[in-house]
């Protein structure tokens, strides 16, 4: 089944500016905001700004140009933020939620890049 993208998504009303956001970077492709719950010190939402649900919507059917620009606006944050290990940063947390056992609340993709303390194990096993 195709996606189908829910214009009405809180997301989409962010990049239409009908909802503020806390901006920290924006390219012609790509926009990063903070998260307005945040897990961890650095919380930074980043969204391609193009239709689409989730990360494999997007990486089968963006063009080669988004999906270059969103990597890079992500490591271009990543850097902003000064968390990447090899600039002696602490590290960091990618996750992209997708559908229902990813538990996604908002259908427009957005990689989430979680830093600033200890993160722990990547999954609660308890949960399994
Ligand atoms: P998901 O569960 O879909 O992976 O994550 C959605 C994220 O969007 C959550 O971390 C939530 O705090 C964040 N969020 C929801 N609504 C808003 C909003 O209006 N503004 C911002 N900046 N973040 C939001």
């Amino acid at each position: 089944m195709a996606y189908s993208y829910d214009d009405q998504n809180i997301f989409a009303k962010i990049l239409r500016d009908e909802i503020p956001n806390d901006t920290v970077y924006e390219t012609d492709h790509s926009l990063a905001f903070k998260d307005i719950t945040p897990q961890a010190p650095h919380h930074v939402l980043v969204i391609p700004k193009g239709k689409y649900v989730c990360f494999d919507h997007f990486a089968n059917t963006a063009s080669d140009a988004e999906i270059v620009d969103y990597i890079r606006a992500i490591g271009e944050v990543c850097k902003m933020l000064g968390i990447p290990p090899g600039d002696g940063g602490n590290g960091y947390r990618l996750l992209s939620n997708a559908g229902q056992d990813g538990v996604q609340e908002v259908p427009h993709l957005h990689v989430h890049i979680v830093a600033g303390r200890g993160l722990g194990r990547m999954l609660n096993p308890a949960a399994s």
